[in-house]
């Protein structure tokens, strides 16, 4: 397991001392990366920086009431000149996307996150396996550092944290994520507003495709292992986006007896995109997916796998009965 190998005063002294910014987070990002680059870009930004806020994807249709989401775009497709590149919620260096090659010139490269299998890669490194969400990280180091914080900076963190934490429910939310909670609050978080954008906005496509899912829904183990699965075809038809399946994975997490769910996206590579959760600390997920070449965190992993769709279910599958046992 990777830790932090840098200071909070070490990461402050490079935002003081350099001037341009390229923030970088995961493909197919989630709550927690859209969330923490806005966040660390507003920041960035007041301290008087020129900041450049990329994702492979994009902002997203569902997170783009977030503040100031338009200021977050695709790469580039050339190379930009920036002293400073930052790498969010990101485990491994390929999931930054082309954006990576966009600042090959970066003199100095920074590194936060939350994923215990990231491996610590770039030049100031703060991994913190412990916190729930790299939002969480953000939260410490903007404190400890007195950079600049607003109720824009604020409403992102919330986003990026209560996304990560499964609204504050999963085993990962500490007391001290209630007290930044109640600190973003007080920065003027609208608690209710916000909730409604994150969690009560879906569109109806998204409640389609749920349907369609639990349709293929299969139990192993004696129902300990849930799992379900969206082919190709399915999602041309129903014109799902990427973004839409984001959550559905816990339909399967909240059934009684269930230790490990499973969600398989069939991509259009010739790969399978596997979605893993566990509700067991004894059963980590994570290590199942880096058999598959994967990775993330204990009670929440995934990973790209080649092969059809009815081949990946079947090898992640025997590979999950074989920790959890299904036979006995
Ligand atoms: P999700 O299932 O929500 O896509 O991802 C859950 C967790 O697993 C996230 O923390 C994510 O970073 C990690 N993860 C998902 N897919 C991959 C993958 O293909 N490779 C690696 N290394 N991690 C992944
Ligand atoms: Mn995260």
């Amino acid at each position: 397991m990777s830790a932090a190998r840098s200071t909070f005063e070490e990461i402050g002294r490079a935002f003081r001392e350099h001037q341009r910014f390229a923030i970088l987070s995961h493909v197919r990002p989630d709550g927690d990366a859209l969330g923490s680059q806005l966040a660390l870009a507003l920041s960035l930004k007041q301290l008087g920086k020129d900041v450049r806020v990329w994702n492979e994807d994009g902002m997203l249709e569902k997170y783009s009431f977030l503040a100031r989401a338009q200021s977050l775009t695709k790469p580039p497709s050339g190379p930009e000149e920036v002293d400073v590149a930052i790498a969010l919620d990101t485990a491994i260096q390929n999931r930054l996307g082309t954006a990576f090659q966009a600042i090959r010139t970066a003199k100095i490269w920074i590194n936060i996150d939350h994923h215990p299998s990231n491996p610590g890669y770039g030049d100031l490194v703060y991994v913190d396996p412990t916190a729930p969400a790299t939002g969480q990280i953000l939260f410490e180091l903007i404190k400890s550092e007195r950079l600049p914080f607003d109720r824009a900076i604020a409403e992102n963190l919330y986003v990026a944290i209560s996304t990560d934490t499964g609204s504050f429910q999963y085993p990962n939310t500490t007391a001290r994520t209630f007290e930044i909670a109640a600190e973003l609050v007080r920065a003027g978080v609208d608690v209710g507003r916000i909730n409604q954008q994150v969690y009560e906005n879906y569109p109806r496509r998204r409640v389609e495709l749920l349907r369609e899912l639990l349709r293929t829904m299969r139990f192993e183990g004696g129902g300990r292992v849930a799992s379900f699965s969206l082919s190709l075809k399915t999602a041309a038809e129903l014109g799902v986006l990427p973004e839409d399946n984001e959550g559905l994975i816990d339909h399967l997490r909240a059934i009684r007896g269930v230790i490990v769910a499973v969600f398989f996206e069939e991509l259009t590579d010739g790969k399978v995109r596997v979605s893993m959760r566990s509700k067991s600390e004894k059963t980590n997920v994570c290590a199942i997916c880096q058999k598959f070449g994967g990775g993330g965190h204990t009670l929440a992993a995934g990973a790209r796998v080649r092969g059809s769709l009815a081949e990946v279910e079947q090898r992640i599958l025997e590979a999950i009965c074989n920790v959890v046992g299904c036979d006995s």
